[in-house]
């Protein structure tokens, strides 16, 4: 009995060896998907912002040839004008027009002074987006590298379960049925690490001591054992030190 208990805590342990490393994996694999759209959002976030700037620039430029229409009115204001000097009957009317000529004039050279601002805006656009396109192609060139490794370690990931898979079926058919449903109902109520070691009298399942009875209990090895606080299932070894 004894020999037979040794061993099958020994398969457990390598049962409980497999089944975390396929936990731990299973979890790697399960962020795949967000790390893969996070990648693509940051990428899409990026062109969004150069478009938007291109956008910008369009506005400008349209602005500017608004502001051209504006001016070829205003010649287009000034010209009629001047006709009408040569066809005044009095001092007080050329005035009037001269005055009016004036009043246009000053709104040309304020279109035209926006004009340059406007011009100094399209040179700055133009530069950032320029500079935003080389960066996004970087970035671009980054992130499908980082899309590529990631997809890697998926590939990775799932040819190592596999093999976990193979591993853990060729460990089930050494572990006795009713000690494998005893694992399988502790490890579905208490997580991943279903049997742990007692050292001394300590339970590194939930470092709580045992009472010194469970311990000989414990060593004498005619059953399985469970711990009385954390309901793991429990066992001792020899340290490989020599020492108990
Ligand atoms: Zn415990």
């Amino acid at each position: 009995m004894t020999e037979h208990i040794k061993e099958q805590i020994g398969y457990l342990v390598k049962l409980q060896e497999v089944d975390r490393r396929f936990f731990n994996l299973t979890k790697k694999l399960d962020k795949i998907p967000s790390t893969l759209e996070e990648l693509e959002n940051g990428l899409k976030a990026f062109e969004e912002q150069v478009n938007r700037e291109s956008g910008t620039l369009d506005e400008l430029k349209k602005k500017y040839r608004e502001l051209d229409a504006l001016i070829q009115q205003n010649d287009a204001q000034i010209k009629k004008s001047k006709e009408k000097l040569g066809l005044v009957k009095n001092n007080k009317e050329y005035q009037a027009i001269l005055k009016e000529i004036e009043e246009i004039r000053v709104r040309k050279s304020e279109i035209e002074d926006s004009q340059i601002e406007i011009l100094d805006d399209i040179e700055k656009a133009e530069k950032q987006i320029k500079s935003g396109k080389v960066e996004l192609e970087r970035f671009s060139k980054e992130t499908g590298v980082q899309k590529m490794s990631v997809l890697k370690e998926n590939e990775e990931i799932q040819g190592v379960l596999a093999e976990l898979s193979r591993d853990r079926t060729g460990l089930v058919g050494n572990v006795d049925p009713d000690f494998l449903k005893k694992y399988e109902k502790v490890k579905n109520i208490v997580g991943i690490l279903a049997i742990v070691r007692v050292v001394d009298l300590l339970c590194l399942g939930c470092h709580v001591n045992l009472p010194p009875q469970r311990y000989n209990e414990l060593q004498r090895l005619d059953s399985l054992q469970y711990c009385p606080n954390c309901h793991r299932i429990i066992y001792w070894e020899k340290d490989k030190d020599g020492s108990e």
